[in-house]
């Protein structure tokens, strides 16, 4: 039986890996919980798999819980707050934190998850985006294991499978190409949040379908691939697959190449991430192997989506850069969705605040927290102009 701990249990990977979870209750038990404000969910979810301890983001949203909870929950422990979230992350019980917080909030969590030793089943990216070198020193100090949840990085993780890095070339991360695949960057003058929000495979958060629609997240994920695999990013490619059945390839140095495939399904990463070295049966469907005759691939378009290729500056420029990428991004992200600004604007804002960046070599985790404060502020000036 291995006990569990989910920061982000409400969204849709924290979702996804309790409906695995609950499949298996002969090998897994849910020790902690962690969500932002969803206190609904949040109660069904402690009714589901009484948890020893829960914590929410903020004071206000730990009252309310408080309020809504009986006599019958006397067992689960309410916490709330960075520190509350980082306790549950670290619970003595536990021995894998799913860490499945969106955005730069999961990085503290997650540090403690490492630091306290426990198995990192990790789907929160922007966490080795803000601050990857210091994360992999730190998950070698304690010698625990950073399993990956992202589908490509599960991809890769399975083809490399015990293979010796110096046998590869390349690793070619696929991207679906999101909702705007094809378009013109002209074509996406008027795009609505809505529109953007309508992945065409996968069911996701807000953030990361935004981030999708960019290709930002292809650049994030380049970012986290570098740092799981200690690859450099000019040997990470990426390749769009608009059918998102492979979901990412391995190049070996022979010629020889390793791809995973797979419906497009979280689940079957994320009980990866929770049964490795094993599997566990059931997790997917099955794919329909005669339907499959039409798989495609593209370059991506670095025209009509410069997001990608901000990225890969960023990396390059290494230090802080790619924690003021991640931070303008969450910034600009929340200001399409608000729509205060456009589509297209979100890459060139990032761009400006990028530029204006005096670079830092990101050695802790206090330097790193500075510059995505200051470029969360700087992307707040340049929204205002
Ligand atoms: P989501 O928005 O659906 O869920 C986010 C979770 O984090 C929720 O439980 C929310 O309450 C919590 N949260 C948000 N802000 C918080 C804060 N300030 N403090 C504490 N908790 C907070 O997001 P998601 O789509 O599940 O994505 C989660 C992470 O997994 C992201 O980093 C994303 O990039 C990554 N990921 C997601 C998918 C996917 O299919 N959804 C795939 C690959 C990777
Ligand atoms: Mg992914």
């Amino acid at each position: 039986m291995k006990n569990i701990s989910i920061l982000g249990s409400t969204g849709s990977i924290g979702r996804n890996a309790l409906n695995v979870i609950s499949k298996f209750p002969d090998k897994f038990k849910i020790t902690g919980l962690t969500a932002g404000k969803n206190i609904s969910l949040l109660i069904d979810q402690i009714n589901t798999f009484h948890p020893d301890v829960v914590a929410v983001s903020d004071e206000e949203t730990y009252e309310a819980l408080k309020a809504m909870m009986s006599d019958r929950h006397h067992s689960t422990k309410v916490l709330h707050g960075v520190e509350g979230i980082c306790s549950v992350a670290s619970m003595p019980d536990a021995d894998i934190v799913i860490s499945a917080i969106v955005g730069a909030a999961g990085l503290l969590p997650t540090i403690s998850a490492i630091r306290a030793g426990k198995t990192i089943a990790l789907a929160n990216k922007e966490t080795l985006v803000m601050a990857g070198d210091i994360v992999m020193s730190e998950v070698k100090k304690s010698g625990v294991s950073l399993l990956p949840v992202d589908s490509e990085h599960s991809a890769i993780f399975q083809c490399i499978n015990g293979c010796k890095m110096s046998s590869i070339r390349k690793l070619i991360l696929t991207a679906s190409g999101g909702p705007f695949f094809g378009r013109t960057i002209a074509e996406l003058g008027d795009v609505r949040p809505e529109d953007a929000l309508r992945h065409p495979n996968w069911s996701m958060g807000r953030k990361i379908s935004i981030d999708s629609a960019t290709l930002m997240n292809k650049g994030l994920e380049v970012i986290e691939a570098h740092h799981l695999f200690g690859m450099p990013a000019d040997r990470i490619d990426v390749l769009v697959h608009p059918q998102s059945i492979i979901h990412s390839i391995v190049e070996f140095n022979d010629g020889s190449y390793t791809a995973q495939l797979s419906s497009p399904d979280m689940k079957g990463p994320i009980a990866y991430a929770l049964s490795f070295p094993e599997r566990l049966a059931g997790v997917m469907k099955p794919l329909e192997w005669e339907k499959l005759s039409g798989l495609t691939f593209h370059k991506p378009d670095n025209k009509t989506f410069p997001s990608l290729s901000l990225a890969y500056s960023a990396i390059k420029a290494g230090g802080t850069m790619p924690a003021v990428l991640n931070a303008s991004n969450e910034i600009a992200v929340n200001a399409f969705l608000d729509e205060v600004i456009g589509f297209r604007d979100i890459p060139v804002i990032i761009k400006k605040v990028m530029d204006s960046h005096r670079l830092q070599p990101a050695d802790t985790i206090e330097v790193v927290l500075k510059a995505d404060r200051w470029a969360r502020e700087e992307t707040n000036k340049e929204l205002n102009k």
